[in-house]
């Protein structure tokens, strides 16, 4: 439970909330830890409900169901993203952008999310999951396969040779999609990041180094993950003409001014925001045909500031996810 900004989450016994009509009532068995997590408890994003349990790629089990629910049954596994709900009326969802709607709610930051062992979600904001992946693995598509793959979209068909700057749970889980594709990947990483270089690599990227360095070839695109305003320059210094630049992130420091010739010849530089329920029926029925391999490392629910610490230091290969003990089942 978050209580206040710049605070460590507390771990508290609540009572198994009780589903409203619309929602499920879920048992978590996995949920991913996102940067978006630390932008919440730094303050960074500023109109969370306070108190609030954080996270919002949830794995888990329904065990009940309200009243209205006509499209989950108990038993089922689904996964809960960090759009909760939208109000479907406002010009925004009207238009097929329901990812911008004026009133939408989000997991873990305006609803309670998934580190707890029971989560509630309405029926229309949850999805069936891919068989034959563990919980752990499918709880870092629920974010940050989402976002990275509306980032990813936003690249345009076109684009050949795709830069990733920030090579952390979202870019490790969208360079298998890219490379699945046909796609040729180049991965930019911390300076002195050799391992996390190495893992692109592995993960098929063509080229790995360090962010401000040129690549060999010039890029069509680059998708920047990593919350450094700066990278939006090195990648206009390092995408050809009509390069795309696209941030995936929800906050990001102060963009550097730079000379007007960097965006000239149609660069253009643009954000990603949140998901539509359209971005999660494709990546997840994409999921199993690429196969995306998801790397997670595993923490104890009761270990969730230390997840959120290494987060914060770099120190997670793949993605950091919590996994809820099962002693009741
Ligand atoms: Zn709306
Ligand atoms: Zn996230």
């Amino acid at each position: 439970m978050l209580e206040a900004a710049r605070q460590p989450l507390r771990y508290m016994q609540m009572a198994v909330p009780e589903p409203g009509p619309a929602q499920v009532l879920i048992r978590v068995r996995a949920c991913g830890v996102c940067r978006t997590d630390l932008h919440v408890l730094d303050g960074d994003l500023s109109e969370p409900k306070l108190p609030v349990i954080l996270g919002h790629e949830i794995v888990g089990v329904i065990v009940g169901t309200g009243a209205e629910v006509r499209s989950f049954a108990v038993g089922e596994r689904v996964g809960v993203p960090w759009l909760a709900s939208t109000d479907g009326s406002c010009r925004y969802c009207r238009r097929g952008q329901e990812n911008l709607c004026d009133k939408a709610l989000f997991t873990g930051y305006t609803v309670d999310g998934g580190f707890a062992e029971y989560a509630l979600a309405h029926e229309n904001y949850c999805f069936r999951l891919p068989e034959g992946y563990a919980d752990a693995e499918l709880a870092p598509l629920l974010c940050a396969g989402l976002i990275g793959y509306r980032t990813y979209r936003m690249a345009g068909e076109h684009a050949e040779r795709i830069g990733i700057y920030g090579f952390g749970a979202a870019a490790h889980i969208i360079a298998q999609v890219a490379v699945h594709q046909g796609k040729r990947i180049y991965a930019f990483t911390r300076p002195g990041d050799v391992a996390g270089q190495a893992f692109a690599r592995r993960l098929g990227a063509v080229w790995a180094g360090e962010s401000g360095e040129r690549p060999p070839e010039g890029l069509d695109a680059a998708l920047i993950f990593a919350p450094a305003g700066r990278l939006i320059v090195d990648a206009l210094r390092a995408t050809c003409k009509g390069g795309v630049i696209v941030c995936g992130g929800i906050h990001m420091s102060d963009i550097p001014a730079f000379p007007y010739r960097l965006l000239w010849e149609e660069r253009v530089i643009r954000s990603v925001a949140n998901l539509t329920r359209q971005d999660a029926e494709e990546l997840l029925s994409i999921a199993p045909q690429v196969p995306i391999k998801t790397h997670v490392q595993a923490f104890a629910l009761e270990e969730a500031n230390e997840a959120l610490r290494r987060l914060r230091a770099g120190a997670i290969e793949g993605a950091a996810v919590l996994v809820m003990a099962q002693t009741d089942d």
